[in-house]
Formats: structure tokens, sequence, C-alpha cells
């Protein structure tokens, strides 16, 4: 028997009540005299406070990615879910977390700051993971795995296979990172939430959606999972202008996926025009909106573009992308001007 929730959580959080805030209390009921948050009744509408719990924008959400709003947590970026996770299940100094190597940043970023174990476990030469690695690196203390599919920075997906055999196998919380699901071939995983109660999935505005100004992570998982992360949330976590403009973007989700249309044709001519030039060692598959690019001297690549004006990320001090960029799928005017500028560095020579 795997461990449930309730015995995953720390034991502090499990007990504690949830700050009660002005607008929990009333709902349900038809108000339109609002004297309950201390709120002044001028500069309509930036004077009220936001809907804590987001309901109109999961509503349109949970249509949109077929899971029932009480299965989605909204946050201030994926950000705020990376660390609540730890918040609420790892207990500092005794408890530890697994991950694969490289990977997103920010979840050793937590991990140190939460002052938990972060364990790394280092991809093959294609990138890719085994359960069974990731497995053997736990022990009882291990409450969390972190996948990211695609994987950032190096763009591809990670094998289904074993995804499925992790969260089958692994007796703890399995979070898989999708920021970039929609630039794949594969659908992921949120289809498969109820079939593994100790998945949580995250998803992002801040890529496909062209909305990372607005700040906003989605966070997928059965609703215990989802009510421990609203019951130790900030109250009001997402502010009413991200609230509305997101929900104005869920009425144009044709335009997300015209983004990502041309985005993936833009990746397709990108790539083509990348493993021309002379600099290029290796253009790695990608099904996410980035190239990882291993060229002769990343360093002095990355200080070349630099001075064109043009900034790319250099990979090259994380694990496996010594000497890689990772370079973003931009407009086709940005692209050209990117492999214009890498045409000339090999002339320059
Ligand atoms: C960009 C990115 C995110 C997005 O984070 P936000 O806080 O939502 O902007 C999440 N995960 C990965 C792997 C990313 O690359």
């Amino acid at each position: 028997m795997k461990r449930t929730v309730e015995q995953l959580v720390r034991p502090n959080i499990l007990r504690m009540k949830p700050y009660s805030s002005a607008r929990d209390e009333y709902s349900g009921h038809e108000a339109s005299v609002f004297l309950d948050a201390n709120e002044n009744p001028y500069n309509v509408p930036n004077n009220r406070y936001p809907d804590p719990m987001q309901r109109e924008l999961k509503a349109a959400l949970g249509r949109i990615k077929q899971v029932p709003p009480e299965c989605i947590f909204l946050g201030n970026g994926s950000d705020e879910a990376i660390d609540l996770v730890y918040r609420a299940f790892c207990e500092p100094r005794v408890d530890n977390v697994v991950a694969i190597d490289p990977t997103y940043g920010m979840y050793q970023v937590c991990a140190e700051v939460n002052d938990v174990e972060y364990r790394k476990v280092l991809l093959d030469g294609h990138f890719q993971f085994t359960a069974h690695a990731m497995m053997e690196m736990a022990d009882e203390h291990t409450k969390l795995m972190f996948l990211c599919s695609p994987n950032n920075p190096t763009g591809n997906t990670l094998a289904r296979t074993e995804i499925e055999a992790l969260l089958l196998g692994f007796d703890g919380l399995v979070v898989l990172d999708e920021a970039y699901i929609d630039f794949a071939s594969e659908t992921g995983f949120l289809p498969e939430l109820e079939k593994y109660p100790n998945l949580i999935v995250l998803q992002t505005f801040s890529k496909a959606w062209g909305c990372a100004a607005l700040r906003l992570g989605m966070a997928f998982a059965s609703s215990d999972i989802v009510d421990i992360f609203n019951k130790i949330k900030y109250p009001y976590n997402v502010n009413m202008l991200t609230q509305r403009q997101a929900l104005e973007m869920t009425y144009r989700l044709y335009e997300k996926e015209r983004w990502v249309d041309t985005l993936k044709a833009e990746r397709g001519w990108l790539g083509d025009a990348l493993r021309c030039l002379p600099c290029v060692q290796e253009v790695y598959p990608t099904e996410a909106n980035f190239f990882l690019v291993k060229v002769a001297d990343a360093p002095a690549i990355y200080h070349y573009l630099v001075k064109c004006g043009i900034i790319v990320r250099s990979r090259h001090t994380v694990a496996l992308c010594g000497n890689c960029l990772r370079i973003t799928v931009g407009t086709h005017g940005e692209n050209e001007q990117l492999i214009g500028a890498l045409q000339k560095y090999e002339a320059d020579e």
C-alpha cells in the first residue's frame, strides 16, 4: 500500500487551520453591499480584493483542460506551485526529493530555500531517465520526485513508459512539469490524473499562452492535494488583473493555438538553418519552443551574440550541456537575425 496524501503531508500543515478571508465566508449569497473587508468603496474595480479561489477562471480552464475545477490550483507562476509542494510535503532537514539532472533550476532553488535535500539523477546520452534509477535514489524520507517533459534545457520529452513506471512504483508524489507541452507532439498526462493519485502536473501561462508577464501557473492534481495547496497559499495569490486577462485569453484559445502552430513551423526552419552552420556541432531534437545547441565555443559565441544585440542562454556549465546554448524560437525576423549573425561569426574567424 502506498502512503496517502494525509501521510505524506507535513504534520503541522495537516493540523493547521487556514486563514479565512472576508471573501471566503459569504460565498453563495447574493450581495451588493460589501462592508466586510475594509476596502475603499471608490476606485472601482481595483478597490476590491480578487476572488481568492479564482472560480470563474478555474471553470473556464477546467473546460479547456477537461479537468474538474477542484483539481486545479492557480498560483503566481508555476514557481509558486513548486514552492508550495515543498512547504506542504517536505520537513526541512528531514525529508528529501529526487529530480532528473539537468532540468529547470527552480526545483533546486526551492529545495535550498526550504532546507530540503535535493538528490539528482543524471540523464543518459539521449537525455532520458529510468524510473529504476530514480527509485534507487529514494528512501523513506523521499516525498517528491521532479520530472520535466519536454525538459528544460534539453528540449526532449521524457519516455512515457518510464514516467508511468515511476508513477506506479514510487511511494510519494511525482511532479511532472509540462510547461512546454503545447509544443510537443504527445498529449501529456492530464488525461491520466484520475488514474494516478500521486501525480501533480504543472503547466503555465508563460510560454504557449504568451502571458509570462501575468505570472499565472497551474497545478493539476487530486482534489486532496489541491485542497492542501489552497490551505497554505496566500489568500489573494492571483491578482484581479491577472485573473481577468487570463479569462479573456481563454475566450481566444484559437490565438494560442495559432501561435503554437506558427512557432512549430518556425522551429523546423530554425533547426534546419542551425544545422547548416559550421560553428554548430549538434542541434538536439526538441519538442519545445527552444533548441539546445552544441557549438564549438559556447562562451565565445554567447558574448559575440550579445555584441550583436542578440541574447541567448548559455548552458555551458550545466551537466551534460558543455558548450551548449539554449536558443528560444522567435519570430521569423528574429530567427533570421540570429542565423545571419552566426553566419558572420564564421567569417570573423
Ligand atoms: C518557463 C518554465 C516554467 C514557467 O514558470 P512560471 O513561473 O509559470 O513563469 C515552469 N517550468 C519550466 C520547466 C519552465 O521552463
